[in-house]
């Protein structure tokens, strides 16, 4: 069955695997429209009287700022725990309960958690949507859905591109979750990263059983040419148990004025950010470099997602 954005009413967001092209192309739809609401009128009273609880128990810039951003412009109020340390969380509390807490006072709860599968568990003990907002090296597919908005918002396509996807594939939640959203699409796949960085067995086992067109190597310079989108990452140094590894990986890929003169003019960077030095600031001008415009894309996407949630879409 072909899912629609009316059928996300009340829905929790847990995984990119919740979504199929029809669904995909009306979220694109309406996270368009919210764009063009936001630059004609700085945005709508669809949400008001509605409620969203921010609980971030990992740290967040753009998820965090986006979401509340995004509530607030659609006439919604907020209730940002971005410091679990001063909740009842450094109390002992229980995720179930501060859960069950949280959702007697809010209309949707948005959680990032460092266990994989914590917003899963959010969602088995909440009435109210659970939106997942990164567990662990797990999904975040909120990033995802605006990674795909901004490839079609760049690119006006994304059927027929080739995606290359750089860094730390194996912790990356992001490379995760956009890597099984695209499968949707006929993309082919470029994974660059060194050996011990490649994309964990289960995201590898989908695209082979998906049929896509996929390569895994080590060195970007020879596929830069052939790429449509570079979707760069970071190395997740808090993942790693041994830092002298983190240590030795981290400076593996630089996308600098070298390597953007062997790219396609129609190219894309893409960074789900913040970057850590594997983006140059030199060409933060260059016109191809789409990743400030991609983070200010996650603001429509939730936007989008929360008036679909809400039933207000
Ligand atoms: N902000 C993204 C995330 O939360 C990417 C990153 O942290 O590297 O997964």
């Amino acid at each position: 069955m072909t899912t629609t954005i009316e059928s996300f009413a009340g829905e929790d967001i847990l995984s990119v695997n919740q979504f199929d092209r029809a669904s995909l192309s009306a979220i694109i739809e309406i996270a368009h429209e919210m764009r063009v609401l936001v630059e004609r009128f700085g945005g709508a009273e669809l949400l008001q009287g509605k409620i969203l609880a921010n609980l971030f128990y990992e740290p967040s810039t753009r998820t965090s700022s986006s979401f509340t951003a995004a509530m607030q412009r659609l006439g919604g109020q907020v209730i940002p725990i971005n410091n679990v340390q001063y909740s009842s969380v450094s109390k002992g509390e229980s995720l179930p309960d501060t859960i069950r807490t949280l959702e007697c006072y809010a209309d949707v709860i948005v959680i990032r958690h460092p266990e994989v599968g914590a917003a899963a568990t959010a969602a088995y003990y909440a009435e109210k949507p659970v939106i997942n907002a990164g567990d662990g090296v797990g999904e975040h597919p909120t990033q995802a859905l605006l990674d795909l908005f901004t490839v079609q918002e760049e690119l006006k396509q994304i059927d027929g591109l080739t995606v290359v996807m750089v860094g730390d594939l194996r912790y990356g939640r992001t490379v995760h979750s956009l890597t099984k959203l695209l499968l949707n699409y006929n993309v082919s796949f470029i994974f660059v990263s060194p050996d011990i960085l490649r994309l964990p067995a289960d995201v590898l086992e989908a695209v082979k059983a998906s049929g896509h067109s996929y390569s895994q190597v080590d060195d970007l310079h020879s596929v830069i040419g052939e790429t449509d989108v570079l979707y760069m990452t970071r190395v997740q140094r808090e993942r790693f148990t041994d830092l002298a590894e983190y240590d030795r990986v981290k400076d593996f890929y630089v996308v600098d004025q070298d390597l953007m003169a062997k790219a396609g003019k129609n190219m894309i960077v893409m960074h789900p950010l913040p970057r850590v030095g594997e983006i140059s600031y030199a060409i933060d001008d260059d016109p191809r470099a789409a990743y400030f415009r991609q983070m200010r894309n996650g603001m429509y996407i939730r936007m989008a997602l929360l008036a679909a949630l809400l039933d207000k879409a």
